[in-house]
């Protein structure tokens, strides 16, 4: 559900961006994994969203960035294990996201 609206969102700004465009052929995309956001779905969704329009049988290409967080009391810099966003070196608990929440279309290739 939450990746149907956010596909269609993408197919608004792809179709505004592709003015005078006939057909919209390649898309880039970069994704977060703290999104929740799955790369199949997105794709799923849009080869049904995009049929009848100028981005039907274009590629979707997803970047995916991985979640990397700081911790606030040590500096330390990591990786989530999946579980907890607790501080592997000291268990500090103050984490700063440094990437992870992207969720943008880089670029569009048209024809
Ligand atoms: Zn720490």
């Amino acid at each position: 559900m939450h990746e149907l609206a956010v596909t269609q969102r993408i197919l608004e700004i792809a179709l505004r961006h592709a003015d005078g465009a006939s057909r919209i052929t390649k898309l880039n995309l970069i994704v977060g994994d703290l999104t929740g956001i799955l790369s199949e779905s997105v794709q799923f969704y849009w080869d049904i969203i995009t049929r009848e329009t100028r981005a039907e049988g274009s590629t979707l290409c997803v970047s995916r960035v991985p979640t990397r967080l700081r911790c606030g009391d040590c500096g330390h810099e990591f990786a989530p294990d999946g579980r907890t966003f607790d501080c592997p070196n000291c268990g500090g608990r103050r984490v700063i996201i440094m990437t992870g929440r992207e969720f943008r279309l880089e670029s569009i290739e048209v024809q």
